[in-house]
């Protein structure tokens, strides 16, 4: 790896100290030196100047499981500073699954992630059953432009335990009367939306483009959208 000096930034070092100007020496990977008028010494000079000099930040919350299939760069995270991502923690994840349940699940992403489900459908070396089999083929992409850390959503293993099973109440009928029209009707390419974190995966059958998308939030599923 690169030996780096980075100069001139305001360095925010994460420990909650305030920020203040320094330079940052890197060696093999890692911060070797942190102080004031720091000289090169050999290896590559970064003008940090004008710029915040922050350790990686990690996003939580990312559905890059799939992503890294067909963009091992992670793109944009790194760019925005994000040198770790965690997948799986909002229920999804693309492991355990049965082969019969592969066709929920790219709906499911291309729904949230706002993908056509060709993407997924070309992209995806589907394979596998269990989470390890998941990794190793990931492991033979050769690597990411960030870390991921996974977890096992717990949709995909209670659809891998108990299988696609019904709806297990109405149809959330109070919910799609009370949306006086605030929301658009499902894109065509994908399904609308009456899940939630009691009745999925069990309305996979239930998709309707004429439905309502019903109000309120769904708390097993992807943070902040709205169903
Ligand atoms: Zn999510």
């Amino acid at each position: 790896m690169d030996d780096l000096l980075v100069c001139g930034g305001l360095v925010v070092d994460g420990t909650g100290a305030a920020a203040r100007a320094a330079d940052v020496r890197v060696r093999g990977g890692q911060i070797a030196e942190v102080g004031s008028g720091l000289r090169p010494d050999g290896e590559r000079v970064l003008d940090a100047s004008g710029a915040y000099v922050t350790p990686g930040f990690i996003d939580i919350h990312t559905h890059f499981d799939p992503t890294v299939f067909w963009d091992p760069l992670c793109d944009p995270m790194p760019q925005h500073g994000v040198t770790t991502v965690l997948v799986g923690n909002c229920s999804l994840s693309l492991a355990p699954a049965r082969p019969e349940h592969r066709k929920s699940l790219v709906e499911l992403l291309c729904y949230i992630e706002d993908l056509p489900s060709e993407v997924l459908d070309a992209s995806i070396p589907w394979g596998w059953e269990s989470y390890g089999e998941y990794l190793a083929a990931t492991e033979k992409l050769g690597g990411f432009a960030v870390n991921m850390a996974g977890m096992v959503g717990h949709n995909m293993l209670r659809t891998y335990v108990m299988g696609e099973r019904p709806p297990c109440q109405p149809p959330l009928a109070s919910t799609r009367t009370g949306t006086n029209g605030r929301f658009p009707a499902a894109r065509p390419t994908t399904p609308n939306w009456p899940r939630c974190s009691t009745c999925w995966p069990g309305t996979a059958s239930s998709f309707s483009s004429s439905r309502p998308r019903p109000a309120g939030r769904c708390a097993g599923m992807c943070s902040g959208w709205p169903i």
